[in-house]
């Protein structure tokens, strides 16, 4: 079990699920989401997250006609993201993961805006 939450705290969630595999996205549309190095997500499936409290404050934005960027409109919090033509697929921000097991990151994408001071080197981490 997962559970997680925004930074103000009125977004809760659970996932009734295991998280198995992790991926660091460095792409500028993650960079400008999240306001950081990268992005860090696990593709799951949609119908084992259960948003126990603040739904209402999750405000979708579309950065693209076909992704939605889901976050708390109160303090900001990216929680997850989802595209129209995967409808059964979100993919959770793991920064906001309060409990529970967080893989290592199986994968990198978009490396070439890695910066080059970043040094990550997790067990089993292959694209390069
Ligand atoms: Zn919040
Ligand atoms: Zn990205």
């Amino acid at each position: 079990m997962i559970e997680g939450q925004c930074l103000c705290g009125i977004v809760k969630y659970q996932y009734h699920g295991e998280i198995e595999k992790t991926i660091i996205c460095y792409c500028k549309d993650c960079q400008m989401a999240q306001g950081s190095l990268f992005g860090w997500n696990s593709a799951l499936q949609k119908s084992k997250l259960e948003i126990l409290n603040g739904i209402k404050f999750l405000k979708e934005y579309f950065h693209r006609s076909n992704k939605a960027r889901v976050f708390c409109q109160e303090c900001g919090s990216p929680i997850y993201s989802y595209r129209i033509d995967l409808p059964n697929v979100i993919r959770l921000r793991l920064g906001t993961v309060t409990h529970g097991k967080l893989p290592s990151p199986d994968e990198q994408a978009y490396v070439e805006y890695k910066p080059d001071f970043l040094l990550i080197r997790p067990v089993n981490l292959s694209t390069e």
